[in-house]
């Protein structure tokens, strides 16, 4: 916020100070741990038998990926906290608006070695809570706004086997956090 604030004001070194402030390295330990390679103590125990079943491609709801429409309305909804950590999250195309403006100092590629560890962690994710694989639907019903790590590492696993609450029964968090929406281009 502070960054953006200084961007919006033409301080642009200011902001760039704090873009790579937020850039800190244990940051991606922590994302590459929970995304990183199954690991029983992060991600539970590996069930012999799942309920519902993993289904085969061609029997998951399509489409797989949710409309604009459903994605704005799903924003509406959850804000720009993950609902299940709380954690800050920017969409995608904010992130990459900041990395062209500050390639240096808030940098983005499809590579994820080569991206800035706060917004590869904060980067918005429309997360299935019957996972997609076990014949979830790509809806605003099935789907809230998370962040990446939560995402990525509840893998296809349900609600249940992860041991989350429903986010649905919770309020959602509302602070002065608007996911970088004021970054003015
Ligand atoms: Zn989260």
């Amino acid at each position: 916020m502070a960054a953006v604030r200084l961007h919006n004001a033409g301080d642009r070194l200011g902001a760039a100070a704090h873009f790579r402030a937020a850039n800190v390295a244990s940051i991606g330990v922590w994302f590459r741990k929970v995304v990183g390679p199954y690991d029983e103590r992060i991600h539970g125990p590996k069930l012999s038998v799942l309920n519902p079943p993993k289904l085969p491609l061609e029997q998951r709801m399509r489409p797989r990926m949710v409309s604009a429409a459903d994605k704005r309305a799903i924003i509406a909804r959850d804000g720009f906290h993950c609902r299940f950590c709380d954690m800050p999250v920017a969409p995608k195309a904010t992130i990459k608006t900041i990395a062209a403006s500050y390639p240096e100092d808030a940098p983005w590629s499809d590579v994820a070695s080569e991206q800035h560890l706060f917004f590869q962690a904060a980067n918005l994710q429309y997360d299935h809570l019957l996972p997609h694989a076990r014949g979830g639907e790509s809806n605003v019903s099935n789907m809230v706004v998370t962040c990446a790590v939560c995402n990525y590492g509840r893998m296809s696993n349900t609600l249940e086997e992860s041991l989350l609450f429903d986010p649905r029964s919770f309020p959602v968090r509302r602070t002065d956090w608007d996911g970088l929406q004021s970054f003015v281009r």
